[in-house]
């Protein structure tokens, strides 16, 4: 399916608009280097704008049973159920993802605002349910959302992350403010289309696009009364800093530097397999990418050949191709950012065991599959975001080995456990400091589940009843049943 070169506006209020000043940026196709459309560049007057129609909206929108909003995020999903063909094309050609990949993304987008629909009609029975208090007093308890919420993401997985923080406040009975990446808006505006079409209220969901001023805008607009921030430490210190001037609630999803545990017992094809499934996926820049491979010293020898072969073996290419195993970086910036650690890999007298260079194809922005065998612990390889692809390994000994490297990491988010071993499997489930631990398992996540990490990886939960939990105050209501004084 063609996607044709448009211009995106902002959507606020259900309608849209240009920014206020006209400003537009290119969006560009990351395969070859090809114009899509353009992108309008909010200004902090739209931000505004965007709050204001959030703030009027909240009233109607939270005084809503959650069935009645549970219905309309149903039809958001039907909506996108609808539209899966062109999502998957636009997260292709925005992104640079393989076919399969966009497919995995869609579904997941469509998956997440159903669970929040059941979600949301599940919320209705949890209200005002009797908490047992002392003789005299009835107590009950209500879950109430925070008002507008300023989201914002960034560009790895378009509808997705969004979606995560979208469907969790619209189930709580929140509005919101959505500030998705100007790199890519094209699944992100969409969402607004799908929110006209499903007859939300206007002002409930509102979406802009922009980049660092936009999003402080957000995050200082005194009518924000919650902040989710996914994207770098560096950029969600500096959210939290401004929220903390208002005491406004912040979740942040921040990076990773995720582990992978192999263990001898395993088989070394399997074991390669879930290595390439954890770090060559979108083509590295995903933020649970386990990226620091620990291979028990035994099963070195058996695992490396197979290993470096898989690896070589992956395709780059056209990801509309069904065939392409990894396509491009998503943005130029990131694309540069994985070239200077080839460059600080050198001074630091690292080889690599394959990759470590660009792939020059049709002005695109490809860097090959790599692998450093031996990484120093001190190496800024190892230690470092670099969100690519890029695997970084190094030997353990024994469990207390792998445990003790494992989470010597400011990061935390996720790590997996290969090895066939069930109860050392359960053991190391436990030891391991990190949000999400996968075992024998590719990196899948599910609307039921939570995401969010430990140590610099973040605060705060998405998916599940936690996701939601984030919107929500809880109020507690104390009656006097006699007249009986304190
Ligand atoms: P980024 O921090 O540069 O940008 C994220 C978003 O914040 C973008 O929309 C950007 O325009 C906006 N922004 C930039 N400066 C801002 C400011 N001063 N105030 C408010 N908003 C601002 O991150 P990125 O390069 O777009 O994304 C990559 C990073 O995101 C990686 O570190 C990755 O690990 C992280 N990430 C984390 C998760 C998770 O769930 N933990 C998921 C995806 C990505």
């Amino acid at each position: 399916m063609a996607v044709e070169p448009r211009r995106w506006r902002l959507f606020i209020d259900n309608r849209w608009l240009d920014a206020g000043d006209g400003e537009t940026t290119p969006v560009i196709n990351p395969t070859n280097g090809t114009v899509l459309g353009r992108v309008a560049m909010a200004t902090a007057a739209d931000v505004d704008k965007a709050v204001a129609a959030a703030h009027r909206a909240f009233t109607g929108w939270s005084d809503r049973s959650g069935v009645e909003r549970g219905t309309l995020l149903d039809k958001i999903a039907d909506q996108l159920q609808s539209r899966r063909e062109e999502i998957v094309a636009n997260q292709v050609a925005n992104s640079g993802k393989p076919l399969v990949e966009a497919g995995i993304d869609a579904d997941d987008a469509i998956a997440t605002y159903r669970y929040y629909a059941d979600e949301a009609c599940r919320l209705d029975a949890r209200q005002d349910t009797d908490v047992q208090l002392i003789e005299g007093f009835a107590g009950r308890t209500r879950f109430e959302p925070l008002g507008v919420a300023g989201l914002i993401v960034p560009w790895n997985f378009p509808l997705v992350t969004s979606g995560w923080k979208v469907a969790a406040a619209l189930a709580a009975g929140c509005t919101v403010v959505l500030k998705a990446s100007e790199f890519t808006p094209s699944n992100e505006l969409l969402l607004g289309e799908a929110a006209l079409a499903a007859s939300l209220p206007a002002g409930v969901v509102n979406i802009v696009t922009g980049g660092p001023d936009c999003g402080r805008a957000i995050c200082e607009h005194p009518l924000v009364a919650k902040i989710s921030f996914t994207g770098s430490n560096r950029v969600g210190q500096e959210v939290m800093a401004t929220a903390a001037r208002r005491s406004v609630p912040t979740t942040l999803e921040l990076g990773g530097k995720s582990a992978i545990v192999a263990f001898g017992d395993s088989d070394p094809y399997e074991a390669a397999q879930w290595i390439c499934d954890g770090i060559f996926y979108n083509a590295g820049q995903v933020c649970s990418a386990t990226s620091r491979l620990l291979v028990e010293r035994s099963f070195e020898a058996a695992l490396r050949p197979v290993l470096l072969e898989k690896t070589e073996a992956i395709r780059l290419g056209d990801p509309a191709d069904p065939s392409t195993g990894m396509g491009p970086m998503t943005t130029r910036a990131q694309y540069n950012k994985v070239i200077s650690y080839f460059d600080i890999a050198r001074q630091e007298g690292l080889s690599p065991s394959c990759g470590g260079h660009v792939v020059d194809r049709n002005g695109g922005l490809f860097i090959a599959p790599t692998v450093y065998w031996d990484v120093p612990p001190t190496s800024r390889l190892w230690r470092e975001e670099i969100f690519g692809p890029v695997l970084c390994v190094r030997s353990f000994s024994d469990e207390d080995d792998a445990v003790r490297q494992a989470n010597e990491s400011d990061y935390g988010l996720a790590a997996t456990i290969v090895g066939q071993d069930q109860q050392r499997n359960a053991r190391l489930a436990r030891r391991l400091r990190a949000g999400h631990i996968w075992i024998n398992s590719a990196p899948v996540v599910f609307p039921q589940s939570s995401w969010g990490g430990f140590k610099a990886s973040g605060i705060g939960r998405e998916l599940g009843p936690w996701g939601m939990a984030g919107y929500m105050g809880t109020k507690h209501i104390t009656e006097a049943r006699s007249a009986l004084t304190v």
